[in-house]
Formats: structure tokens, sequence, C-alpha cells
């Protein structure tokens, strides 16, 4: 065979993307970056990310519970174990972080609380993230094209030397000793989430972007790569009822709505159907989307009253937000478009009724301040909604990213349906499976990304020799 022309090839520009290739090249590669977006759209969901990102301080348990025991531990181990470590190589790297005032953080007693186990987030939040590393990437010699979209493997039946691409209107072959994957899931593809996650995941909002369709997926499996992890399940949360299809770069994450544990979830029948308060919302927000989803019509009212409105996040503040705002109960009702006004004023009276006033409210830890007898239970920082005024916020299902992925190593490398290494072939990010399983702990998917994109670029590097 011919001398490749490339030692590496990524594809996609996002987080994973452009930590591989900064890798690769790290170890000597050559490479190259394959993005299918034009660059103004490129970065994929890393750009829109707020940029949140959980390292490990303590250990793997939070990751187990969430996931009900189902996440690899190997792939878990290798995430948590190193994580610290990579934020410190991405740093080495340009990327630049700040502590979250704005949105894990509040002001007791004259200082600042971080909750959530969330203190650091990138600066200028994930396009700060994707600027800085594309930046990198380019002061390092790594070749960047974009309107490439990687079509299928070149795979001979034993090895992955290189990727059909389509750009500028033509087909074209790329060779390389190896290839790593890191184009995201298939969230943006209605098609693949009816198939996958299930009817009426296609009337689901695209937060992020519109190109992660599934094709590194595909192209991965047609060559025999082994599915792994909860292909019905992904991360969606509440996000603006009226936001458009896919993200927009410039509301980036703004459309979410995530202090919703400080007051309640109605749907169109007036009925809660979540417990508010079950945790903060990092360990919540990214199971609840599927919640609303399954709600009449696909949306839910979130509804305060005026003792928390000063507490909500900076993201309920936006221009662009479905709002209702009323100095009483009942002229709320009328204003909570598709709701019935009877079954709302219901709930919120049998919910008042519940309240436990004599635990104190504390919006910084898990205040055990819950409700008493009430169907579902709101189990954290439940407060009575009495006093005017009031507002409500009108969300659908926002989704993120979805959960099913491939089979890969500890090396980051893709294994076949025999478990076997398919040479030459890695992957990152969304792409990996087997991490999440029903739910997720926000700031997870940018230092997945990182740790196995990482992890893919050096292996990819080494896989021959170099
Ligand atoms: C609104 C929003 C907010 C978020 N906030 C956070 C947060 O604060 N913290 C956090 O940790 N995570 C957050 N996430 C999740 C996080 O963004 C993702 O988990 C992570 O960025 C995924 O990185 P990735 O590199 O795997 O994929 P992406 O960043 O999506 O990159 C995939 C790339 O592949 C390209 N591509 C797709 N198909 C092809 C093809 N055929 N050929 C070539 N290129 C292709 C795409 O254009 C894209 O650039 C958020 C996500 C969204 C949408």
């Amino acid at each position: 065979m011919d001398e490749p022309e490339h030692d590496v090839i990524v594809v996609g520009a996002g987080n994973a993307a452009l930590c591989a290739a900064l890798s690769a090249r790290e170890h000597g590669a050559s490479v190259v970056v394959l993005e299918c977006a034009p660059e103004a759209e490129a970065g994929g969901n890393s750009r829109f990310a707020g940029g949140v990102m959980r390292f490990a301080f303590d250990g793997v348990d939070d990751l187990f519970r969430l996931t009900q025991y189902r996440t690899d531990p190997t792939l878990v181990e290798l995430l948590v174990t190193r994580s610290l470590d990579t934020m410190i190589w991405l740093r080495g790297q340009g990327a630049r972080f700040v502590p979250i005032y704005g949105r894990q953080a509040g002001k007791v007693g004259g200082r600042w609380k971080f909750f959530g186990g969330l203190p650091i987030e990138a600066s200028g939040g994930g396009a700060g993230l994707v600027q800085s590393l594309t930046g990198a990437a380019r002061r390092r010699g790594v070749e960047l094209l974009y309107e490439t979209r990687a079509l299928s493997l070149l795979w001979d039946g034993v090895r992955v030397n290189g990727v059909r691409v389509r750009s500028g209107g033509k087909l074209r072959d790329l060779t390389a000793r190896a290839v790593v994957l890191a184009c995201g899931g298939f969230e943006a593809n209605a098609e693949w989430r009816t198939r996958y996650l299930g009817p009426g995941w296609e009337l689901a909002k695209v937060r992020g972007t519109r190109f992660n369709t599934g094709d590194g997926l595909r192209m991965a499996l047609e060559i025999g790569a082994n599915p792994f992890g909860n292909w019905s399940g992904c991360h969606a949360c509440g996000w603006d009822r009226n936001a458009p299809e896919f993200g927009e770069l410039a509301v980036g994450d703004q459309f979410e709505k995530h202090s919703y544990p400080l007051g309640i979830l109605v749907n169109g029948d007036g009925r809660r159907f979540v417990d508010e308060g079950a945790d903060f919302h990092s360990f919540t927000y990214a199971k609840y989307g599927r919640a609303v989803l399954e709600q009449p019509g696909q949306f839910a009212w979130q509804v305060f009253d005026a003792k928390v409105l000063h507490l909500l996040r900076p993201e309920y503040g936006i221009q662009r937000v479905t709002k209702v705002r009323a100095q009483t109960l009942e002229e709320l009702a009328t204003k909570l478009e598709d709701v019935s006004a009877e079954g709302f004023l219901r709930t919120v009276r049998a919910f008042n009724a519940a309240v436990r006033g004599d635990v104190p409210f504390d919006p910084y830890t898990r205040d055990g301040r819950g409700t008493v007898g009430l169907e579902p239970a709101k189990s954290n920082w439940a407060n009575t909604i009495d006093q005017p005024p009031f507002e409500a916020y009108a969300t659908t299902c926002g989704i993120t990213f979805t959960f099913g992925g491939l089979r890969v190593d500890g090396d980051a490398q893709v294994l076949d349906h025999d478990a076997a290494k398919i040479a030459g072939l890695y992957a990152a990010g969304e792409m990996v499976g087997g991490i999440f399983y029903f739910n997720y702990p926000s700031g997870a998917g940018l230092v997945s990304g990182a740790v196995f994109g990482r992890l893919a670029g050096a292996s990819a590097a080494r896989s021959r020799g170099i």
C-alpha cells in the first residue's frame, strides 16, 4: 500500500476531537481534522456548552449512583481518575478556567458558597474552550478542513486506512494510519431519535448543533464496531417551549431553565409529575427532559413565587423567554397557556398544605425541607407558593446528546463484535458508549470528551509506532 497522506485523521472539531488532535500532535503525529460544518458553525455541542466542568476530588461514587450502577467500571475509572490531570493538560493547551459565581454559587454570610460539586467553568463557556483549543491546534500545525463531511471509513477488512469525504461537492478518499471518530451522537437526527429513543422523541428540540446526526456511529457500525451503552437513553432537560428546532449559537445554553428545584412543575392538567427537589439540578435535570416529553403536549410550566425569584439563575432573565407574571394565583392560572386553571389551583392548594414549615429553607444544601403526604413528594427546597408576584416559565424537552455509542477499550480503541480491537480506529466524546445510563451529572460531557479525546489521540499516534 502507498504511504498514507496523514498519520491521524480526526473526524469532528468539537472538544473531544480537538483534544484528540492536540494529543496526537503532542505524540509526533501529523494530524488533519475533518469538520462537516462551515467554520462559522463549527465546534459541535462543545461550542454551545455552558462550559461547566466536573472533575474528581473524591471518586467515582456520583457516577455509579446516577447511572444505577450500570456505568462501565473501566471507562468510569479512566474518566474520574484522569479528570484532574486532563484539566491541567487543557490549561497547558491554552484553555482558561474561572469560578462559576453566576450559576453554581451564592453568598452566605458574605462569602461565596459553591454547590453541586461544580466550582469551575471554561472561560467564555464552551465557545471559549473551542476557540482556545482550535487556536492551539492551528498553532501546532494541525490541518483543519471545514465543510468536509466524513461519509465512510476506508477499511480493508482488517484495518481502517482512512476516510471517504465529501467536500466542495466532490468525493475524496483521505488516507491515514489511524482515524479518531469524535463526531458526536445522533441527537440532531429526528429519525434515529425515534428509532432508538422511542416514539415522541422526534418532537424534542435539539439544544445544540444540527450536525450531530449519527454519522460516526453509522460508519463504525458498518464495519462491525460493537454498539455499547444506553442506546435508548439520552441527556435531555427543560428548555424554552418556544425555542427553535436546533440550538442557536447567539443564545447558547440560555434556553435551559434549571431553577425548578426552587418551585413546582405542572403539566397541562395542572398536575405535578416529578420530585422537583429530589436533588440539586445537576443530578436531576438531564433526566427530567424525558419526564416533560412524556406529558400531554410535551410541555410543563415552572412556577415560582416572590420568595425565590431573586434566586433564579441568569437564564431566566434573557429576552427570548416564554414567561408570564401575575399578582394572584387565580390570575396566573388564566395565563398558563394550555393548562387547566382548575387543576393548577387544586395542585397549588394541596402543595402549600403539604410543605414542612418546621425545617429552614437553604438553597445551597439539600435542606430536607420537603412535603408531607404528597404524591409526588418534593424532597428539598419546598416553599409555599403564596407570595405575589408569581412567575411561570413554559418549557419543553430539549435533547442534549445521546448515551448510546461504541465499545472502546482502555486506550479508546474501538472494539468489534468479537471484542477484538479494530486496527486503526479510535473514538472519543459523545461517541463512547457505556458511561452514561438514565442520567448524567452536569459538567461531565466536556471532561469526558477531553479525557477520552486526549487518550484516543495519543493511542492513535502510537498505533503505528510514531
Ligand atoms: C446547550 C448545551 C449545553 C451544554 N453544557 C455543558 C456544560 O456546561 N458542561 C459539559 O460538560 N457539557 C455540556 N454540554 C454537553 C457537551 O457539550 C457535550 O457532551 C460535548 O461537548 C460533546 O463533545 P464532542 O466533542 O463529543 O461532540 P461535539 O462537540 O458535538 O462535536 C462533534 C463534531 O462533529 C462534527 N460532525 C458530525 N458529523 C460529522 C461528519 N460526518 N463529518 C465531519 N464532522 C462531523 C460536528 O459538526 C461537531 O463539530 C452541553 C451541551 C449543550 C448542547
